[in-house]
């Protein structure tokens, strides 16, 4: 037992030893991983080794699986020992024409992130795999690279490779606590306790996989992922099968097939799941089954059977249970955690851990090593999540519905429906009364669209085109740009930041000028030393040692990490006022009038400017009242202590009477800001663009005394020129196609991005997006001018107007009037 080491890896399956396996690569051989029993023993030992690029539209986790094949495939050359790996190929089929739209869309933008798939005829899907009914099939998309590896070799050989370039793994050795030290930026990990010492440690990385919440509890470290039944079924050996078939995914059917010891394997993704000892995972749990559920699988199994209807008559060798994490959101768990600074987390792996483990362990090991990951990060941060999603009621309630999420058609917009009403708005049943359609934002109930009097505020068929709310929404756009609306925007992320060095704190932090004149509200951006985003967000200072720092919901937790490890021993304090105060949007043309009608402070242009702060007075409530907007207009946002939120907001709807005041929700909130090019942080901008590149030069104070984390990265970058990376805004000049997210923006036919996220302009006469765009020369308008655009939705192609300056208002005189 060694009783110290550089870094601490605790869990033995295919995720701790690809971390170990990189941070060796990487030269950190100072390592060692501690498992509890042996390796693989908790779920990697029954994974069925799907080794699949094909499926998402997140570039990081295409990325990821993408890398993770490639080391599958050389990894025996390295450490001789075989991962298994067999690139039979993949065939995704779909059955619908929801699922056709989708995996049409999502194949554009696998074969933009280089993974070779195209789309296959039912009869070329016959040719490949002879036993599946094809009759119903409408087309198939094909990866002849993929295939299937063996979780257990590709752990073993992952273990080898780690051991071959020093790293210590010990089996037997459970990690039974951590030790911990107060630092001047927070708590800090220390080590390890084991039964048989302790290991202290610069770093530790938690990849115990199921357990690893309840493992992470013992440090106060929140992790909310949950077991979950999960199934897959083999039959006797069945003639026509071998093992050079490719593996069949049908999402519509629940299942997927590919040979194993001659007969066929049929895995299982149940629409309605069953979690797994929401209380404790057993520590002893190893190598371990769970009994099956025969009658609640019954009906997904005779589904999936009847795709190879050959399976139906062949018997049943095994129908194996095991138990796979899934988190909140169906993304991992990855990360530095906000609680414990030095202690990472990689778990929460939702039934692909085997085929992204490569990428993921690669990530991890760069974070520790070089202080960032090297891809965008924001998705699956272990800091989008909070304490509440831990608890056992939320995490029995949301895995019911998260397993079977993963064969569910993707539709754009489509919320999670279960574990809801776990946030609202202090105004959120005023908002039920005006018939608002709710969706889950951060765990908040956010007021998507409001249905007109009358109209039940209900979905009433997903699909890829308008949805029979989209007049709804049409409406709400336009009376923001010609009247006033209200929209509930109390999910944002609230902090008041008070003390003598609040001020210079802040400005150190922020790239722009935040410390300058009381009563003024500052958009910046916080980057880290190499000059890329850590968040964007407004900064007004209320007085000399008093800021109002208010962020996205989404980067909650991160901005409060930042601050509070920022901030080390300075006299400055953060207090999270999100649950304190209500955040009510009034925006348009009209807002002036509405907001004069309800106080007696003077809200005209010289007396209340664009950009500028107040206290004032509306009914018997002083709310903060802010003269900004993210939507394009003239407009203000108003915080209002929570317990006079709805006092308020019956006070404007009263007073709204007179100028037409409409409500309006989250779908136009993101139409308005996308006409106007206003960034979100975590859609289309996240951790590997520097604020150059997303276009945001203008809110930089190169200049500022004292300089600003990030300033030199900064500088040199700004001085090199243009760059050749930048964020371009993007609309389609046909009316009709919509976009969402993934899309291929093409010049002059070749690709050069993608639409990070985009909704539909409805003053620009069509759908917009924000792209990255990568020129490979010096990025201005000029090299775009001079190109053709187009963008690939599924399998059309449009063409397209792009813009560095914003398309709506660039001069920003209807903000400003
Ligand atoms: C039926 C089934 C089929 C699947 N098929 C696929 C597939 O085809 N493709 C795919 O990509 N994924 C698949 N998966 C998912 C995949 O198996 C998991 O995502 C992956 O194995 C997770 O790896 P892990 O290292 O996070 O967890 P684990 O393999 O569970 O590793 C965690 C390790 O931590 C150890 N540990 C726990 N507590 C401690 C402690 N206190 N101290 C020390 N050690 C500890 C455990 O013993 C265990 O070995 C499947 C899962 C199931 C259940």
């Amino acid at each position: 037992m060694p009783d110290r080491a550089r870094v601490v890896v605790v869990g033995g399956g295919v995720i701790g030893t690809s971390v170990a396996y990189h941070l060796a690569h990487l030269g950190w051989t100072d390592v060692v991983v501690v498992e509890r029993d042996r390796l693989t023993s908790g779920t990697t030992w029954h994974a069925a080794g799907l080794m699949v690029t094909f499926g998402s539209t997140s570039e990081t986790s295409t990325e990821m699986r993408k890398y993770t094949r490639d080391l599958y495939a050389r990894l025996e050359a390295e450490t001789g020992l075989a991962t298994g790996f067999k690139p039979v190929g993949f065939i995704e089929v779909a059955t619908d024409a929801g699922r056709l739209e989708e995996y049409r869309r999502v194949s554009a933008f696998n074969r933009y992130c280089g993974v070779d798939v195209h789309e296959i005829s039912p009869g070329e899907v016959k040719e490949l795999f002879p036993l599946a009914r094809t009759d119903d099939i409408l087309a198939g998309f094909y990866v002849e690279e993929d295939g299937r590896v063996n979780p257990v070799d590709v752990t073993m050989s992952l273990a080898k490779g780690a051991r071959m370039r020093g790293v210590r793994i010990l089996e037997g050795v459970p990690a039974t606590g951590f030790l911990t030290a107060r630092g001047a930026s927070g708590r800090v990990v220390t080590g390890v306790h084991t039964p048989y010492g302790d290991i202290e440690a610069e770093y530790v990385v938690n990849c115990a996989g199921m357990w690893a919440r309840q493992l992470g509890e013992t440090a106060g470290v929140n992790i909310p992922l949950q077991a979950a039944e999960h199934y897959y079924l083999i039959t006797e050996p069945i003639e026509g099968m071998d093992s050079s078939l490719p593996v069949l995914e049908d999402p519509a059917s629940y299942g997927y097939f590919r040979e194993e010891g001659a007969g066929l394997m049929i895995g299982l993704f149940e629409a309605v799941c069953a979690p797994w000892n929401v209380g404790l995972i057993p520590e002893s749990f190893s190598f371990g089954q769970i009994s099956p559920d025969w009658d609640r699988m019954a009906p997904y199994l005779e589904a999936a059977m009847a795709r190879v209807p050959v399976s139906l008559d062949a018997g049943v060798r095994t129908f194996f249970c095991g138990p796979e994490s899934f988190t909140p959101d169906l993304l991992p768990v990855v990360g530095e955690a906000p609680e414990l600074k030095n202690f990472f987390v990689a778990a929460g792996l939702n039934s692909i851990g085997i085929l992204t483990g490569g990428g993921i362990g690669r990530a991890i090991a760069h974070w520790i090593v070089d202080g960032q990951p090297g891809i965008d990060i924001t998705g699956m941060n272990i800091d989008r999540l909070h304490s509440y999603q831990r608890n056992p009621e939320y995490r029995a309630t949301r895995t019911v519905e998260s397993l079977g999420m993963v064969y569910q058609c993707h539709y754009p917009g489509r919320s999670m429906q279960t574990a809801r009403g776990a946030k609202l708005s202090p105004i959120h049943h005023r908002l039920v009364e005006r018939r608002a359609y709710f969706k889950d934002v951060s765990g908040w109930e956010g007021a998507d669209w409001y249905a007109p009097i009358g109209v039940e505020p209900k979905v009433e068929a997903l699909s890829w085109g308008r949805q029979n709310w989209f007049p709804y929404w049409e409406a709400e756009h336009h009376a923001t740009r010609d009247g006033v609306i209200l929209m509930d925007m109390s999910f944002m992320s609230k902090f008041l930041v008070q003390g003598r060095d609040a001020g210079r704190e802040l400005e150190r932090i922020s790239a722009n000028r935040v410390d300058g004149e009381t009563g003024v509200i500052t958009y910046t951006q916080w980057l880290n030393e190499r000059g890329t985003l850590e968040a964007d967000l407004t900064v007004t200072k209320l007085d000399d040692d008093r800021f109002w720092v208010v962020a996205s919901d989404s980067a909650h937790r991160h901005a409060e990490t930042w601050m509070r490890r920022h901030f080390a021993d300075a006299h400055a304090f953060v207090t999270d006022v999100t649950s304190a105060y209500a955040q009510i949007n009034i925006q348009g043309p009209r807002s002036r009038e509405l907001i004069a009608s309800v106080t007696s402070h003077d809200v005209s242009n010289d007396a209340f400017p664009f950009r500028t702060a107040r206290e004032i007075d509306l009914g018997f409530a002083r709310p903060l009242c802010i003269r900004i907007t993210y939507l394009g207009e003239l407009g203000y946002e108003l915080y209002i202590p929570a317990e006079q939120a709805a006092h308020v907001y019956d006070r404007l709807v009263e007073a709204g009477r007179a100028v037409d005041l409409r409500h309006a929700g989250l779908k136009a909130l993101s139409s308005l800001r996308m006409e106007k090019g206003y960034r979100d942080y975590g859609h289309d901008i996240d951790n590997t663009d520097s604020v150059l590149e997303a276009g945001l030069g203008f809110a930089v104070a190169l200049d500022k005394p004292g300089g600003f984390i990030g300033r030199d990265a900064v500088a040199t970058l700004k001085a090199q020129g243009p760059p050749s990376r930048r964020l371009v805004q993007v609309l389609i000049t046909d009316p009709e196609p919509l976009m969402f997210h993934a899309e291929g923006v093409r010049r002059n036919g070749k690709p050069v991005g993608y639409i990070r996220a985009a909704s539909y302009g409805f003053t620009l006469g069509g759908a917009v997006g924000l792209a990255m765009v990568d020129a490979g020369q010096p990025l201005n308008q000029a090299w775009l001018d001079a190109g053709e655009w187009t963008v690939e939705i599924g399998a059309s192609t449009y063409p397209v107007a792009v813009s560095l300056r914003p398309l709506y208002d660039p001069g920003n005189e209807r903000i400003k009037m």
